[in-house]
């Protein structure tokens, strides 16, 4: 089976875990601030904190941009669940917004629709995650503007996109954000096993961030309510998870970060190949911002089912029989059964339901070769070819 994502793994990687591994320190050692300061570098971030998940990352950005009982928080329905939920996490309720046909992203223009009418009914957004769906970015100037108009923080979820560009600038430099989170799952474009980063320029909310990942407990005597008690001492001023990195992790992400210009050069390669191979297919293939430079964490087709006699369904269990490991980004969170219970129907967000009805995500990852590639593509031409 070719898979539709996989993580790439050189002997330079494996080596700086066992050098880890033989050291003093497993976790709370130099390899996350190394990791952090790597990541911040490449971005153009003052601050980067890392925790042991983009979960976690979107949890406790949620929280220190002080999102909770009464607020809400609205993200796009194309997405992976952990975008809405850390809303839930923080005790907020979560509303929609339907994406842009072309970009699949949330829509700039339906985000303005639904402030106007949030406005008259005075439950205005307090937290917006605008997440890069495949690696291209939202339209963050928009964004931005709208949330000067409104009030609401922004935090972009760039899961896909480390790598990526805005406007020529690198994404998570968060000119257009409070708080840029990434993920180091072993899909995305770099890997540290599990591992997710949070990067902000604000000086205050790296502070909370910092506190927030580790139990809320500082060593900090700036932070302290009162003079320590002696050189033992550390205070609970907040009340925080354990949301660390190991320094295993870290020590992955070092190695691998050396790569990411190259990882995302190697998915634009492929991409332009799928775009060449894949023209005359029914098929609306990924359209890219001029504007952007993606992260191309994912490669998703679109069938043109009016000139297709299979149905979405059969055409992606054709491809996985044929061994295309091919997957769904993503199935819309409204209409998962947790958020399905608090009121929202399939049809709330026409254009998620048209996109679900018709994406299928084609291998795209740094190591696919050029013959995986072209099996891919051969695949594809018999089984479209016999239905057209
Ligand atoms: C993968 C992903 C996450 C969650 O990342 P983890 O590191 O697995 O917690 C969140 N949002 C998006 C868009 C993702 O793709």
């Amino acid at each position: 089976m070719i898979p539709y994502g996989k993580q790439e793994i050189i002997q330079a990687d494996i080596d700086a875990v066992v050098e880890v591994l033989k050291s003093d320190f497993l976790t709370q050692g130099p390899m996350v601030p190394k990791f952090e300061q790597a990541v911040a570098d490449h971005v153009g971030a003052n601050h980067a904190i890392a925790v042991n998940s983009a979960t976690s990352a979107l949890h406790i950005a949620c929280m220190a941009l002080g999102l909770g009982q009464g607020d809400w928080l609205w993200t796009t329905p194309v997405t992976f669940v952990a975008s809405a939920n850390c809303g839930l996490y923080c005790g907020a309720q979560v509303d929609f917004v339907d994406i842009d046909p072309q970009t699949y992203n949330l829509c700039p223009k339906a985000l303005k629709a639904k402030l106007e009418q949030a406005e008259k009914e005075n439950r205005l957004p307090k937290v917006v995650v605008a997440v890069h769906l495949c690696g291209q970015p939202c339209n963050m100037e928009a964004i931005a503007a709208l949330s000067r108009e409104y009030g609401f923080k922004v935090v972009e979820d760039a899961s896909h996109a480390i790598g990526g560009k805005y406007q020529g600038e690198f994404i998570g430099n968060s000119r257009y954000s409070d708080i840029t989170v990434f993920s180091f799952h072993p899909v995305k474009i770099v890997t540290t096993a599990e591992g997710g980063m949070a990067v902000t320029n604000d000086d205050q909310l790296a502070e909370k961030l910092n506190l927030l990942r580790s139990h809320g407990i500082t060593r900090d005597p700036a932070l302290m309510t009162r003079e320590p008690d002696g050189p033992w001492y550390y205070q609970q001023v907040d009340l925080g998870y354990n949301y660390r990195m190991t320094e295993l992790q870290a020590a992955l992400g070092v190695s691998q970060m050396q790569r990411l210009d190259d990882f995302v050069a190697r998915r634009h390669e492929l991409a332009r190949r799928y775009d060449q191979l894949l023209a005359d297919l029914p098929l609306t293939l990924p359209w890219q911002h001029p504007d952007s430079y993606s992260g191309l964490h994912l490669y998703v087709i679109r069938l043109q089912l009016e000139n297709v006699t299979l149905s979405h369904r059969e055409v992606f269990e054709a491809l996985r029989e044929q061994g295309i490991g091919v997957n769904l980004h993503y199935i819309p969170v409204h209409t998962q059964p947790y958020y399905e219970q608090m009121g929202f129907k399939d049809n709330d967000f026409p254009q998620s339901m048209a996109y679900y009805c018709e994406a299928i995500s084609i291998p795209m990852f740094h190591g696919l070769t050029d013959q995986q590639q072209d099996r891919v593509v051969s695949v594809l031409k018999e089984i479209l070819g016999k239905a057209t």
